[in-house]
């Protein structure tokens, strides 16, 4: 059973590794200033130059961001959806079953939306 001191408790874990994902995403991206959701990559401390191989160095980084960025992004909407869950009341609750999701899984990750049966 979900208690309000367990709740307490991943919110603030929860709040945690939002602050470790968004200083993760504005060290390889800058954050679209329309979308505070939306991180665009940003090759690091490099602009295009004369040099084609430079060049090429600089489209791979941007490459390479690009896919840490997508992965860190889906990360941090997980997290900032299971904290709005936890404004609303519906924290822990499985979104497939209406069950309450087990806690050694929330243990396990506190941005989990769906119990062990759902996941
Ligand atoms: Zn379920």
């Amino acid at each position: 059973m979900l208690t309000k001191e367990h709740i307490e408790e991943f919110k603030i874990r929860l709040e945690k590794e939002r602050a470790i994902l968004q200083k993760e995403l504005s060290s390889i991206g800058k954050q679209n200033p329309s979308n505070p959701d939306d991180w665009e990559p940003r090759a690091p401390g490099e602009e295009f130059g004369a040099d084609r191989n430079d060049n090429a160095d600089i489209v791979e980084a941007l490459h390479e961001n690009n896919a840490a960025i997508n992965e860190l992004e889906i990360r941090l909407k997980n997290v900032s959806l299971a904290l709005e869950r936890i404004e609303k009341g519906t924290y822990g609750i499985c979104e497939e079953s209406g069950n309450p999701i087990e806690l050694e899984r929330l243990n396990a990750n506190p941005a989990a939306i769906t119990c062990i049966a759902h996941a």
